[in-house]
């Protein structure tokens, strides 16, 4: 493998099940893992201005917020809600001086068959939102998802579909690249190429996981680094020639791994962080 360029932050619903977002700051600064990248729903629990110092305490930086998004809704009054949900993460994501806050964007909104309909919903709540974003400098990242999550979670699920948001709306816009939804797209490379080319801060963020070759699960069941089928030190280079420069973030649902004692868990990410990333 080349030389590892990114350090190595730790998302926390890699260790969902058993650590609060307190424990998992202790243990990423009992790892010398560098960076943290808390969910919202653990940050609410620890309440944000705790989390925040206890993050900066720990020198720790956060190399996202999840998530924001969820935009399309049945009715004006379910976006209005949404959009005031997202107003809300990113003042949560400046409170704890996050690079950027994740968007998954949302799918379909119950009943509806109508996906095209569901992208505009997508366009028009990040369109509504940016104003605030650039407002805060607060970086909004979309994270295309596999598309097998089109229906229930995101309805953007190429980078191809996110350049084109982000060439719509402009600055403020980039995007999360994660290796386990856009590994599969023979347009990768050239989508990553593309968004360097229009803007060298595009790319927000790197998530690190893996593919099972047989995977068993559409939600909980991604792979730590190198048990699965993805060329990780390829799409890095990808992503490092792109001229991104920030974290590796390790990202792993896994009923699986949520099993195991997390410091091992950790120990392990940190391993194939350093010798198949
Ligand atoms: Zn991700």
């Amino acid at each position: 493998m080349g030389d590892i360029r990114y350090p190595l932050s730790f998302n926390q619903y890699t260790a969902k099940t058993k650590w609060t977002l307190r424990q998992a700051i202790e243990g990423c600064a009992r790892h010398g893992v560098t960076g943290i990248a808390p969910w919202r729903d653990k940050l609410a629990e620890c309440g944000v201005k705790t989390a925040a110092k206890l993050i900066r305490d720990a020198g720790l930086k956060v190399s996202g917020l999840c998530r924001g998004g969820m935009f399309p809704a049945a009715d004006a009054a379910g976006r209005k809600a949404a959009i005031e949900d997202n107003l809300r993460a990113l003042e949560e994501a400046v409170g704890i001086d996050a690079r950027c806050l994740v968007l998954v964007c949302g799918g379909l909104p119950v009943g509806s068959k109508d996906i095209a309909g569901a992208r505009q919903m997508v366009k028009d709540g990040i369109a509504a939102i940016l104003p605030h974003a650039r407002a805060a400098g607060m970086p909004l990242a979309i994270e295309p998802l596999h598309p097998m999550y089109a229906a229930d979670r995101n309805c953007i699920n190429t980078m191809a579909q996110a350049n084109d948001i982000c060439d719509e709306l402009g600055e403020g816009v980039g995007i999360a690249v994660d290796v386990y939804h856009l590994w599969w797209d023979p347009d990768l490379k050239a989508e990553i190429e593309r968004a360097a080319k229009t803007d060298p801060r595009r790319i927000q963020a790197y998530h690190i996981c893996d593919w099972h070759y047989d995977t068993k699960d559409r939600l909980l069941d991604r792979g730590m680094m190198g048990d699965g089928v993805i060329d990780l030190p390829l799409i890095r280079k990808w992503v490092e020639d792109a001229g991104y420069e920030g974290y590796a973030e390790v990202e792993i649902l896994s009923s699986r791994w949520w099993d195991a004692d997390p410091d091992d868990v950790m120990r392990l990410c940190i391993e194939r962080h350093r010798t198949v990333c």
